[in-house]
């Protein structure tokens, strides 16, 4: 396994033959005895190998995360004491800052600028942010009408709860589930995507290293339609909290039923970015741009749909296809690197697929719609493409492609914009461009979206709730919203006669 000459700090932990997973606070092997190979995308080659965990593991950490919930040091310690211990998390991640940016790279693809800058200090912020809700999970006292009752609230942990990840921003979505999950006090069998586990193992470590009690967190990577589905369906969690593709939250939904286990859901998106005639183009068309191609266009709230009002059509169109056949593709790697490799062979098919339909179907590729040759082609790589050419119907203008392809449209009126910017099952995220305040607050209100960004887009904060409408999903990620998620509330009634 080379590294392509790379010295990365983690070249110890990427050399276990298999990488283990974390159960009951020990490190072990899949029962099976099986393993799994982790590809880098920018190479094809293969990075490490990893135990593959299925059924037999997932009974092991559910039982380990139980056994940690009702017994032992976990549920004596004191919110302080939770609260320290994530804090403590963060501190790791800090330290280890550059060794997981690397290794974050390294198996999803995306730019090294990006991971330094965003995907690893915002992960770390994360458990900052929750390690402060730790001492805030208050609950109420309730003026009841019933003479002599003292009635108050306690907000409790669920128990036991799955996690069920993505490739596509692997630690920060580790996080996002972690955190709340930890702060609140509940126990987690966490499993990670199988294009992207390193990372999340990695963490696994630094959670041991602060000092969390054993089988607080289990992780167990492999595949979805194993370790997956059992987790999904085990009888003895209490809660999924999944992030991934509709499809995949439709059968989490059914797996739960056998013990109606609590789900939350952040699934897919088609999202629309709107520019009007009034906006400074200049930073749309750079809005645009970030919002498409950022992280290969691999992200949920990817702005794929853009509806360009028809006065600045061809100015907007123009100026977005130059800046984008402008971007460095490169090496993830490589700190010049604008735009990364796609995460997988997968991927990058079914990303080719959707330019081959929009190309038959009478769109027209103003730039890219092709794979770079050269040093890249051992890579799973694409061009950023621009489509236009294009009417609502089209799939590509329906269909979520996560990769680095938008469709630009042109609109007429905000009436018209809106309704058409509506017309998905989805309802994640939109993006609205213009400087006439009335036209904001008129498209905040009538965008069906979880979240709306006037002036900018992909903004993300620990103290932001987060999630989609329609069948964008269920529940709020981020954020005090994050903290219902995690708790159930019991009212107590005291008769003081
Ligand atoms: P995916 O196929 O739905 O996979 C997500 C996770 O679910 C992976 O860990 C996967 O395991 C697992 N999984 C697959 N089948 C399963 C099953 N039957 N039961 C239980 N778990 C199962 O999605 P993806 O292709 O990895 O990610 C892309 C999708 O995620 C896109 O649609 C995107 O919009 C969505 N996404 C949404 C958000 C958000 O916050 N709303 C964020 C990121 C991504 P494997 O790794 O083995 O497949
Ligand atoms: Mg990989």
């Amino acid at each position: 396994m080379t590294m392509q000459g790379i010295d990365v700090a983690q070249r110890s932990f990427l050399q276990q033959q298999p990488i283990k997973m974390l159960i009951g606070g020990q490190w072990v092997e899949a029962a099976s005895g099986k393993t799994f190979d982790t590809i880098n995308p920018s190479t094809g080659e293969v990075l490490a190998r990893v135990a593959e965990g299925d059924g037999e593991d997932i009974n092991r950490a559910v039982l380990a995360a139980r056994k940690a919930f009702e017994s032992g040091p976990w549920p004596k310690m004191t919110p302080s004491q939770r609260g320290r211990l994530l804090w403590k998390v963060a501190d790791l991640i800090e330290e280890h800052a550059q060794e997981l940016a690397e290794l974050e790279t390294l198996d999803n693809g995306k730019p090294i600028k990006y991971s330094k800058a965003a995907d690893v200090p915002l992960t770390a912020d994360h458990f900052r942010y929750f390690a402060g809700w730790a001492t805030k999970l208050e609950g109420e006292t309730i003026p009841v009408s019933i003479p002599n009752m003292f009635t108050y609230t306690l907000r409790e942990p669920l128990g036991v709860v799955g996690q069920i990840i993505p490739w596509n921003f692997p630690l920060q979505m580790a996080s996002w589930k972690l955190a709340p999950a930890l702060a609140t006090g509940n126990t987690v069998v966490l499993k990670p995507a199988e294009q992207t586990p390193l990372t999340a193992l990695r963490l696994g470590e630094l959670i041991q290293e602060a000092g969390f009690p054993d089988g607080v967190v289990n992780i167990v990577p492999g595949f979805g339609e194993t370790a997956g589905a059992a987790l999904a369906a085990h009888l003895d969690v209490d809660k999924i909290a999944f992030t991934g593709s509709t499809e995949v939250g439709k059968k989490i939904v059914q797996a739960s039923a056998g013990n109606l286990k609590k789900v939350t859901l952040e699934l897919g998106g088609k999202s629309p970015n709107i520019i009007f005639p009034d906006a400074d183009i200049k930073y749309a068309v750079r809005g645009a741009l970030n919002a498409i191609f950022f992280n290969q266009g691999e992200v949920c709230t990817a702005g794929s749909r853009l509806f360009v009002h028809k006065s600045v059509y061809d100015q907007v169109v123009d100026g977005l296809s130059s800046a984008a056949s402008k971007m460095k593709l490169g090496q993830g790697i490589d700190p010049a690197t604008d735009m990364g490799p796609l995460v997988s062979q997968e991927q990058l098919a079914r990303v080719t697929g959707y330019i081959d339909m929009g190309k038959q179907e009478g769109a027209n590729p103003r730039t890219g719609g092709a794979r770079p040759d050269g040093d890249l082609a051992q890579g799973y790589f694409m061009q950023p493409t621009v489509f236009d050419q294009v009417n609502d119907d089209m799939t590509i203008a329906r269909e979520e492609i996560f990769g680095p392809v938008v469709v630009a449209m042109p609109f007429e009126d905000v009436e018209e914009v809106a309704a058409r910017a509506n017309q998905t099952m989805y309802g994640l995220a939109a993006g609205v461009w213009t400087s006439d305040v009335k036209k904001v607050h008129r498209m905040v209100a009538a965008l069906k979206a979880g979240v709306i960004w006037v002036n900018t887009y992909n903004q993300f904060d620990a103290a932001a709730p987060f999630g989609g409408y329609k069948q964008s999903g269920y529940g709020r990620e981020m954020g005090h919203a994050a903290l219902d998620a995690y708790t159930q509330t019991k009212t107590a009634w005291i008769n003081v006669r």
